[in-house]
C-alpha cells in the first residue's frame, strides 16, 4: 500500500512491503514528487514505529517528584483534562499552550489547534517551524502575502540557473538534491552560498563560501552591483512592487568591497554571482536553515526576497523563491493555522472578518490577541502553567538546552503525547502514546504545497491512538465541563472535510477520493481546479497586490569568537538522520551512522594537536559535549560543525537562545565555542 514518507518535506511516495507485520522492503512510488526514487531515510529509516521505545500505553504523574504510572485511557484523559481546567479556571487562557506537531497529519494539526482556540481560548499555539522556517514566514508573508514555495518541483526541469543559499540539500531533502544535481548535469548553472563544502558546493557552477552569519550583507551587495550595472528588471519592478526607492537608497553602504571583507568572499566571484542571477530568465532561489536560523534570520530571508523582486524572478517559471522546508508536514501544520497569529489558511487572529468565520464554524468567540511564540512560551514558564505538546522533543531540539531543562522542571503542567520515548518524557505529568504514520490515516503536505495521503497499514502496538483520536477525546472532556460545542468526528475524513469548508479558497477542491490519486497542490478551490502550481503570476496576496521591498541591515551574530571560545560553531543535520532523532536513531539508520562527529578544519585541528577520530570537548559559555572529531576542510578553518541528533551528546546544550526580533527563531548557526583535548 503506498503511504507518505515521515521524515523530510519532500514527501516521497513510498511502497512499503510487510512480511508478518514488519517491513522488509521499502520502495519508491512512481509517481510524483519522487518518481520511484528515495533516500536512505525513506528506504532504510521507516522501521521506527518497532521500536522498543514506543510508548504503548498512557501514564500520569500525581504529583511532581512522583513517577509516572500506568493509567488507563479513561483515567489519564480526564486527569489532563481536569488539570487544563484548573489552570484555566485559575490564570486564565494566557497560562496555556499548545503545540501540534509538523509529524502528524493535517487533520491532527487542525483539531490541535481548534482544542486550543475554541476550547482553552488560548493563541499561544506553535509549532515546530518555530525552529527552523519561522523567518521565511515572517519575510514572505509581509512581502509577498504568502508564506510558501512560490513553485513546484517539477519547475526544477526547467530552472537555468539555481541560487542555493544555506541549504545542505543533498543531505536534508535527498531527492530534490538529486534532481536539481541532475539539472546541473543537463547544463544547469548553480551558485551556492555556504559556508561549508556541501554535496551541493561540490556540484555547483560557482560557490560562495561566506564566513557564516554573513548572507544578509552577500545578498544586499548583490543587489547594490545589479542596480549599479543597470541588470535589474525595471519593468517588473514598476508593474508589480512597491518601496523600491527607499529600499534602494538603503544599499548605500553594501559595497563589493566591504562584502568581500564582512563576508571573505572575493568581490569578483560576488559580482559574477550577481550578474549571472540577474541575467538569467529562468534562475530559482532554494534555501533552508543556513539562512534562517540567525537572530536577523528574518532580515536574511528579507534581503533574498528583495533580490528576486529586482531582478522579476516572482510568479514565473523555472524561478521564484523556494524555502526547503524541513518536517514532513511542517507547511500544513502552517497550512492548519498551528501559529499564534493565523488561524486555517494563514486568516489573521487579530482580523474580525476572519475571525468572524471560525466563530460561525466553531459556534465559539475566539481569543483576537496573537499568542506568543514556542521559544516565548518555554521563557514564560512559569507564569505559562500548563503545555499541550505533540510530537516533539524540545529538551534535544531547542537552543540552551540546560537553561530549558531548568524551566520544563519549573512547569506546572506538562502532556507530551508521541509515539516513543524521548528527552522530554521525563518532565511530563501525564504521557499520551500516538500511532505512528503506518498506524493512521489523514494527509502532510509537502514542501510544495501538494497535500498527500497517509495510509494506515498496521494497527498501532499496545493502547497507542492516532494523535485525531486522543485530541478529540481531550477535547471531549473540556467541552463538556465547559459547556462548549465539540465535533466528535469519527475519523480523518471528517476531519478534513471541516477543514475544506473552514479554508475552502486553500483545500475546497481537495477530497480524499482524488488524493487516491496523485496529490493535489493547494490553492485548490474546486473539485475541477487542478491545484496552483506557481504562485502569483498576476498579483501578489498583498492588498495592493504588489510586492513590498523592505530595507533590511547587516548586524553581527549575537555571540561572536573572543580569546577564551575562538572558533564558531554550527549546528545542522546529516543525510541518516532526523531532527531530534527520536525516529531516525529508534531506525536500523542507527546503525549506520551511531554517534555525534563534529567536524574540525585541519588548520585548526593542527593547531590544537587533535587527530581525526580523536574524542574530544567542545565548550561554550553554556555546556560541554563530548564528541569525535572528523578532521575535515568540508567546514572553514575557524568553523565546527555539529549535527544535533544525538541526544547523548546534545550540541543544543552548546547553543545560545538569542533570537530573531521578528520571527523569535534561535540562532542555532553562529555560537562560540573552544575545543578541548582529553587528558
Ligand atoms: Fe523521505 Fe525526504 Fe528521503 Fe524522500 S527525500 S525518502 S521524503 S527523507
Amino acid at each position: 500500500m503506498r503511504t507518505t514518507c515521515p521524515y523530510c518535506g519532500v514527501g516521497c511516495q513510498v511502497e512499503p512491503r510487510l512480511k508478518e507485520g514488519r517491513i522488509v522492503e521499502v520502495r519508491g512510488a512512481e509517481i510524483p514528487p519522487n518518481h520511484g526514487a528515495l533516500c536512505v531515510k525513506g528506504r532504510f529509516g521507516l522501521d521506527f514505529p518497532f521500536s522498543g521505545k514506543r510508548l504503548l500505553y498512557p501514564m500520569v504523574r500525581e504529583r511532581k517528584g512522583a513517577p509516572l504510572r500506568r493509567a488507563t485511557w479513561e483515567e489519564a484523559l480526564d486527569f489532563a483534562a481536569r488539570r487544563l481546567l484548573e489552570v484555566l479556571g485559575r490564570r486564565g487562557p494566557e497560562a496555556l499552550a499548545v503545540f501540534p506537531s509538523a509529524k502528524t497529519t493535517n487533520e491532527e494539526v487542525y483539531l490541535a489547534q481548534k482544542l486550543a482556540r475554541a476550547l482553552l481560548g488560548t493563541n499561544h499555539v506553535d509549532h515546530c517551524s518555530r525552529l527552523c522556517h519561522s523567518s521565511s514566514t515572517a519575510a514572505l508573508s509581509r512581502s509577498l502575502g504568502g508564506a510558501s514555495m512560490t513553485n513546484p518541483l517539477e519547475d526544477i526541469w526547467k530552472t537555468d540557473l539555481f541560487l542555493v543559499v544555506g541549504s545542505n540539500t543533498t543531505e536534508t531533502h535527498p531527492v530534490i538534491g538529486a534532481m536539481i544535481k541532475k539539472r546541473v548535469r543537463q547544463g544547469a548553472q548553480m551558485i551556492v552560498v555556504d559556508p561549508r563544502y556541501t554535496g551541493m558546493a561540490e556540484a555547483s557552477t560557482l560557490w560562495l563560501r561566506v564566513r557564516p552569519g554573513t548572507d544578509l550583507f552577500l545578498l544586499n551587495a548583490m543587489a547594490r552591483f545589479i542596480l549599479e550595472e543597470g541588470l535589474w528588471d525595471r519593468a517588473y519592478v514598476e508593474a508589480r512592487t512597491e518601496g523600491f526607492a527607499e529600499w534602494r537608497a538603503s544599499l548605500e553602504a553594501y559595497t563589493l568591497e566591504e562584502a568581500e571583507r564582512i563576508t571573505g568572499v572575493e568581490k569578483e566571484k560576488i559580482a559574477l554571482a550577481a550578474r549571472l542571477y540577474a541575467t538569467t530568465e529562468r534562475a530559482g532561489t532554494y534555501w533552508a536553515m543556513g539562512l534562517t536560523q540567525h537572530t536577523k534570520g528574518t532580515a536574511t530571508v528579507q534581503a533574498l526576497v528583495n533580490l528576486a523582486l529586482l531582478t522579476g524572478k516572482v510568479g514565473k517559471e523555472g524561478a521564484g523563491l523556494n524555502p526547503l522546508r524541513g518536517q514532513n508536514n511542517v507547511q500544513g501544520a502552517g497550512d492548519m493555522g498551528a501559529l499564534p497569529d493565523v488561524l486555517p489558511g494563514y486568516w489573521k487572529v487579530a482580523d474580525q472578518e476572519a475571525r468572524r468565520r471560525f466563530e460561525a464554524l466553531w459556534a465559539t468567540p475566539l481569543n483576537p490577541d496573537p499568542g506568543l511564540r514556542m521559544t516565548e512560551v518555554y521563557e514564560a514558564i512559569p507564569e505559562v502553567e500548563a503545555i499541550y505538546l505533540i510530537g516533539e522533543d524540545p529538551v534535544t531540539s531547542e537552543p540552551h538546552q540546560d537553561h530549558l531543562k531548568a524551566k520544563l522542571e519549573r512547569l506546572p503542567f506538562l502532556i507530551v503525547q508521541d509515539i516513543l520515548e524521548n528527552e522530554t518524557t521525563p518532565f511530563a505529568d501525564v504521557v499520551l502514546p500516538a500511532a505512528s504514520f503506518l498506524e493512521e490515516d489523514g494527509t502532510f503536505t509537502n514542501t510544495d504545497r501538494r497535500v498527500q495521503r497517509v495510509r494506515k497499514i498496521l494497527d498501532p502496538p499496545g493502547e497507542a491512538r492516532p494523535d485525531w483520536w486522543i485530541t478529540r477525546e481531550l477535547g471531549k472532556r473540556l467541552a463538556q465541563a465547559l459547556g462548549r460545542p465539540w465535533s466528535l468526528h469519527p475519523g480523518p475524513e471528517a476531519i478534513w472535510e471541516e477543514i475544506r469548508q473552514a479554508v475552502p479558497e486553500m483545500v475546497g477542491g481537495i477530497t480524499y477520493r482524488r488524493l487516491e490519486g496523485e496529490g493535489v497542490r493547494w490553492p485548490c478551490p474546486q473539485e475541477d481546479h487542478p491545484g496552483e502550481a506557481v504562485l502569483f503570476r498576476q498579483r501578489f496576496n498583498t492588498p495592493s497586490g504588489k510586492a513590498r521591498f523592505i530595507p533590511v541591515h547587516f548586524t553581527p551574530p549575537a555571540e561572536t569568537p573572543s580569546e577564551e571560545y575562538p572558533l564558531v560553531l554550527s549546528t545542522g543535520r546529516v543525510l541518516y538522520h532526523w531532527h531530534g532523532g527520536t525516529l531516525s536513531r529508534n531506525s536500523r539508520l542507527q546503525e549506520a551512522y551511531p554517534e555525534l562527529k563534529v567536524e574540525v578544519n585541519p588548520k585548526d585541528a593542527g593547531r590544537l594537536g587533535i587527530h581525526d577520530g580523536e574524542i574530544i570537548q567542545v565548550v561554550s559559555r553554556r555546556g560541554r559535549i563530548r564528541a569525535r572529531a572528523w578532521v575535515t576542510d568540508r567546514t572553514p578553518e575557524g568553523v565546527v560543525y555539529a549535527p544535533f541528533h544525538f541526544a547523548e551528546a546534545p550540541a543544543n546544550r552548546l547553543t545560545l537562545d538569542a533570537l530573531d526580533p521578528t520571527s523569535r527563531i534561535p540562532e542555532y548557526k553562529v555560537a562560540a565555542v573552544r575545543l578541548e583535548k582529553l587528558d
